[in-house]
């Protein structure tokens, strides 16, 4: 890729176009963003880079093969990137004087990040894709699963809709074609897989997201689970008269629960449990917790491959109770090609009635899509116009596929 200082438009319109992955947030962010941007890459023709720290090179293999997706070191693309000229900016002044082709920038910034929504989100507008692709590089900023936005394009329904039949597996395709775990990644998945989860009968993953990081209500949040895996019966009732010891006949199963969380309390508080009581099943149940790293911290790699673990561990479980908003709780529900239990938002410290809800669709959240109605300029609810989008079981204004 040359210098954008002596890069023409007409120079290279017979070259390859990119689309450069950066990352941003935390590993659930990332890997949404990566899936919604290798579908862009296919649908536009540009070749997907990654522009890869030191916190991300060790948790995937490469996904293409005989070719390299990391965005080569001596590209202009890992310059700061701060004064590059913006999508908003470009469609803006294209509106304005209707630009020539030749006044393009050959770099672009793609902001695609939460804070661009109502008016201002306008890449889901058939006029901005007609200016997009005659941009060689953009260079994509994005924490959001921007799929609908695809599929609100007219150019890309005909391809999409041969791609996928069936809307709602979009994440679930390409998330397990792209993303395979690293020779590390994998040594951990198997060694935990092998211990703590495989010879179990039934496989639990429990995933508690906590946002609240400075009055964190995890009693309340515990309480919560409980009501939820009891009520739903994928844990059984503790049995406080010890009634299932007298019956010997009774075939017992064992599950394990897989309990993923920052924090090591309440994989400890369920083992205490459990521990300390039969059920009155009488089946066995085995808690483990892999980690409890009690902070974020997305820059370290050690950090993000235990969270890559912990993802794809709770992929392989038979069922999952997952958090609400969280997109790491997203990625393991969709690779797994499961639909989760949601809990509902804690606030205070009453437990929600009900605890949480099955839902009903595999695909991640848009969690901040577009409002705006590109053809009659006003705000629009999507799926009143498009049957195969709705609004998400954990976001209300959010968007996704079914
Ligand atoms: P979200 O914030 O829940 O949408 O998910 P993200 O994955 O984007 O960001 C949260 C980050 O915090 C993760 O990527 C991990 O780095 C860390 N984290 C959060 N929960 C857990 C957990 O249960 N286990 C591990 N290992 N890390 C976690």
């Amino acid at each position: 890729m040359r210098k954008g200082a002596n890069f023409s438009i007409n120079e290279t319109s017979r070259e390859c176009k990119y689309l450069v992955w950066t990352s941003a947030n935390g590993l659930g962010n990332r890997m949404i963003t990566l899936v919604a941007a290798f579908l862009y890459a296919i649908l536009t023709d540009r070749v997907l880079l990654v522009r890869y720290g030191a916190d991300m090179i060790g948790l995937f293999c490469e996904p293409f093969p005989d070719s390299s997706w990391l965005l080569p070191k001596n590209s202009p693309c890992w310059e700061d990137l701060k004064h590059l000229e913006t999508h908003e900016s470009l469609l803006m002044k294209n509106k304005v004087n209707n630009s020539q082709d030749e006044l393009l920038p050959p770099f672009l910034a793609l902001n695609l990040t939460h804070i661009h929504v109502g008016h201002t989100n306008l890449f889901h507008c058939d006029r901005s894709q007609d200016l997009l692709q005659k941009i060689p590089v953009l260079i994509l900023w994005s924490n959001q699963y921007f799929v609908p936005s695809l599929f609100m394009i007219s150019l890309f329904r005909q391809d999409l809709s041969k791609m996928f039949p069936d809307k709602d597996t979009v994440f679930h395709h390409l998330g397990r074609y792209l993303f395979h775990p690293s020779n590390e990644a994998w040594k951990l998945i198997q060694k935990s897989y092998e211990a703590h989860l495989a010879k179990e009968n039934e496989r639990i993953g429990l995933q508690i997201r906590v946002f609240n990081i400075h009055h964190p209500p995890h009693q309340t949040i515990f309480n919560e689970i409980i009501a939820c895996t009891l009520q739903n019966k994928l844990l059984p009732e503790l049995d406080m008269l010890n009634s299932s010891a007298t019956s010997p006949l009774k075939k017992q199963t064992s599950k394990a629960v897989l309990v993923v969380s920052l924090y090591s309390e309440y994989g400890e508080k369920l083992r205490t449990m459990y521990q300390a009581n039969t059920t009155v099943t009488g089946d066995l149940i085995r808690v483990y917790q892999p980690s409890h790293e009690e902070h974020q911290n997305s820059n370290d790699d050690m950090h993000n491959i235990k969270a890559w673990t912990e993802i794809y561990l709770l992929s392989l479980c038979n069922a999952l109770v997952t958090s609400p908003r969280s997109t790491f709780g997203y990625v393991a529900h969709s690779l797994g090609g499961l639909k989760p239990w949601i809990l509902q938002g804690v606030y205070g410290k009453a437990i929600p009635d009900p605890p949480c809800q099955r839902a009903k669709y595999m695909e991640p959240c848009f969690q901040y899509p577009p409002e705006y109605d590109c053809r009659a300029n006003k705000t629009i609810d999507f799926p009143s116009i498009f049957n195969h989008i709705k609004h998400c079981d954990d976001v209300s204004s959010g968007l996704r596929l079914v």
